[in-house]
């Protein structure tokens, strides 16, 4: 077995759509970056390049190929699944938590862990997908960003 971590943070700004987990969340701000800026998807991107001994998602898609750009990040998180299969490695489960002080991110979990889920090829209870406030406190508790940390662990196929 092998185990990774991932973490990311992405700027949240108007006129962007906020997508988490590959699910697209009614708000005023969304995220900026050059692909979707899934933030939750991103760091379970690096949690499972990281396991694999991959390097991470800045080197797989670089943010400088206009390939990229506005791509969806569920498409990406297929390609590191390909990557990893080619690997021989299958995922064991994962454990997501997102940091937002708004907004309310409970009513979307169901459907981020079916989507990631699905990708991944695993149960949905084997993707945890969680969400916490930091209590108004740093960059995230004044609503200026949302960040993303995540575990996976692979197993050999
Ligand atoms: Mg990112």
């Amino acid at each position: 077995m092998r185990i990774g971590h991932g973490y990311d943070v992405h700027r949240l700004a108007a006129g962007r759509r906020l997508v988490l987990g590959g699910v697209e969340i009614p708000y005023e701000l969304g995220l900026l970056g050059h692909s979707d800026a899934d933030v939750l998807t991103h760091a379970l991107m690096d949690a499972l390049l990281g396991a694999a001994g991959l390097w991470d998602i800045g080197h797989a898609f670089p943010d400088t190929d206009p390939a990229y750009e506005g791509i969806s990040s569920l498409l990406l998180l297929e390609r590191v699944m390909e990557m990893l299969r080619g690997k021989g490695y299958k995922v064991s489960n994962a454990d997501v938590t997102v940091l937002a002080q708004r907004p309310k991110l409970a009513p979307y979990i169901p459907e981020m862990r079916e989507k990631l889920a699905e990708i991944l090829r695993v149960d949905t209870g084997r993707i945890n997908v969680k969400a916490t406030t930091e209590e108004g406190l740093g960059f995230t508790g004044a609503g200026e960003g949302i960040a993303a940390h995540a575990v996976a662990l692979l197993e050999e196929t």
